[in-house]
């Protein structure tokens, strides 16, 4: 049996011909599967026979909601998703005046092993299929009873850890038929996986690449990224101009502020050293604490002063709004403490 989500229009359109059913059932299936009908029984358009069929060879797995925390502050809503086998991940639902905004995440667990983060804490169980990364969206829309315009791949994982499934998705969100969520609406974010960077600048997509920086170093980002004794900040950022000579779309770089770590005056100073002329913009964030972690949250005047630096010299730079704050959860946390409670 498959996830029919893993399908894309071309696939289900050849398994009706080779299953001696019309090519436009794909269609018909399409639209009533987006449209939150996940039995093939209430297809009502469909003929017996191919219900049968689409029954005996296809699931329709879209996550359960376990568990569901509203900011009364803001309104962003982290949501647990359990799938059919049981794994858990997390997704967050949060509300700009532009429309909503879906982070979600693209493996269970991860095996990047970021100090500051908590998806990391137990390694990776397994890659979410195309099917399942878009089920999140599905789910999270459903739950809010409104439409996901935007979405950014920065939950738990790493998506280009993920490249094959993360490819297939993000031909899939972008369907007419299905969410058709475009490009330009699809930040993906990675701690740097050089190679995979080149792989996804050839294909020369319209998304956002945002590069997980944390450190304007390579010896103080080995300590807190141990990708970086892989991969030097020197040639992320020669896979960087690549992307942006492929793209012709800007860089953004995350930067966690960690107190006592990477926000004092000397690393803005070295950033803007390596960013100065780049097409990129900077999102300051203040960091979220783990407490399995010693990291500390910088303080507001430490950000505030990175941040003028860095707008001093002419890079365009944000500071991420915190929003949640009141469902206190980093990144990975909650299904962590779901997991503990659940054993
Ligand atoms: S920050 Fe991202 S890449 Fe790093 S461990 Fe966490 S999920 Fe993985």
């Amino acid at each position: 049996m498959e996830n029919i989500l893993d399908q894309n229009l071309e696939e289900l359109q050849n398994w009706m011909e080779k299953n001696s059913e019309k090519k436009f059932r794909a269609k018909q299936v399409f639209d009533w599967v987006y449209d939150g009908i996940y039995d093939f029984d209430s297809m009502g358009n469909l003929p017996q026979g191919l219900k049968s069929k689409l029954a005996s060879y296809f699931y329709i797995d879209i996550p359960e909601i376990v568990e569901a925390y509203k900011s009364e502050i803001d309104g962003t809503v982290k949501l647990l998703n359990r799938f059919r086998d049981g794994n858990i991940i997390e997704s967050v639902i949060m509300k700009y005046k532009y429309g909503n905004t879906i982070c979600i995440s693209s493996q269970v667990g991860c095996r990047m092993g970021c100090k500051f983060c908590a998806s990391t804490l137990n390694g990776i169980v397994r890659n979410l299929s195309a099917g399942e990364i878009i089920s999140e969206i599905i789910a999270g829309g459903a739950y809010i009873s409104e439409r996901i315009s935007n979405v950014v791949i920065m939950g738990s994982g790493e998506p280009l850890d993920n490249y094959n499934n993360i490819i297939k998705f993000l031909e899939l969100v972008n369907l007419e038929h299905g969410l058709n969520i475009g490009q330009r609406h699809i930040t993906l974010s990675t701690c740097g996986l050089v190679p995979k960077i080149y792989d996804l600048a050839n294909k020369k997509l319209q998304i956002t690449l945002a590069i997980s920086l944390h450190s304007s170093n390579d010896e103080e980002r080995r300590k807190i990224m141990p990708i970086a004794n892989k991969y030097s900040i020197v040639d992320i950022m020669e896979a960087c101009k690549y992307y942006i000579d492929m793209t012709g779309r800007r860089i953004t770089f995350e930067y966690a502020l960690i107190h006592g770590e990477n926000d004092a005056k000397e690393d803005a100073y070295e950033l803007v050293g390596i960013l100065r002329g780049m097409l990129c913009h900077v999102n300051l964030i203040p960091m979220n604490e783990v407490k399995e972690s010693k990291l500390k949250k910088s303080t507001n005047q430490n950000v505030k002063t990175f941040r003028d630096i860095l707008d001093s010299s002419g890079i365009e730079v944000t500071i991420r709004r915190e929003l949640g704050a009141d469902i206190n959860a980093a990144c990975g946390q909650l299904r962590k403490s779901y997991l503990e409670s659940h054993d």
